[in-house]
């Protein structure tokens, strides 16, 4: 990578939210690596997703495929070990008494950042560039905009760096997340989101609903289905 200020690693785990993120770096940095986690999670078919997103992207916008440099895919499987949750574990998903669903895995996000860190700095990356969002997983506290920000510190004292974590979708709902999608790359990019990107907890492809493919019940679906439905919505009005 060249100038530190004009590059950015992107977790990017092939799913809605992050492929968004992904234009918007694309968008903004001359030079844009992604990484990616397999950590056993059951939906393991967002890795897939994420080589045809790639394409896809190459193909539609040549202009954004001369920013888009190496992909990392990092092995993660320490998580499948030390948490027990529905991400990793074919388990019913359902609300616990803490008010979080059992799809969290404890610190997922804080150690995903941190390995990002790892790679911008041996890549001489200022900027990192994650999909977290406090307006629609407001449970996840590691999605939080205070989490963020404190390792945004954490890093930058431990590693003697400073780098900036980006969190473009972090105030705003799926709706507006679809907009943003319609400002950077048009219907190209929103046809890309509803055809490859993968968000459904179940890993399921089976269906194609207007709003892409999934289970259509999973929490994750319902999520996807109703911003979609709102942002038409808007869209139309
Ligand atoms: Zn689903």
């Amino acid at each position: 990578m060249s100038n530190p200020n004009d590059c950015a690693v992107i977790l990017f785990s092939g799913g809605q939210d992050s492929t968004i993120c992904l234009a918007w770096a694309l968008e903004n940095f001359a030079a844009v690596e992604t990484i990616g986690f397999d950590y056993g999670q059951r939906h393991a078919i967002e890795l897939e997703s994420r080589q045809h997103i790639f394409r896809a992207l190459r193909e539609a916008f040549p202009d954004w495929s001369s920013n888009l440099g190496e992909d990392h895919l990092i092995d993660l499987d320490v998580l499948n070990k030390i948490s027990d949750t529905a991400l990793t574990q074919e388990a019913e998903i359902k609300m616990g008494a803490d008010g979080l669903p059992n799809t969290f895995v404890p610190g997922r996000n804080l150690l995903f950042l941190t390995v990002a860190a790892a790679v911008a700095y041996r890549r001489e990356a200022r900027h990192i560039v994650g999909g977290m969002c406090e307006t629609d997983y407001s449970g996840y506290p590691d999605c939080h905009d205070d989490a963020i920000k404190a390792m945004q510190l954490a890093l930058n004292l431990g590693m003697d760096r400073r780098f900036v974590l980006h969190t473009p979708l972090m105030w705003i709902d799926k709706a507006e997340s679809w907009a943003m999608a319609e400002r950077l790359g048009g219907a190209a990019l929103t046809d890309i989101i509803l055809e490859e990107t993968h968000t459904c907890y179940l890993g399921i492809r089976e269906t194609r609903h207007n709003w892409g493919y999934g289970c259509g019940t999973c929490p994750a679906c319902e999520l996807r289905a109703s911003g979609y439905k709102k942002y038409r919505a808007q869209a139309a009005s």
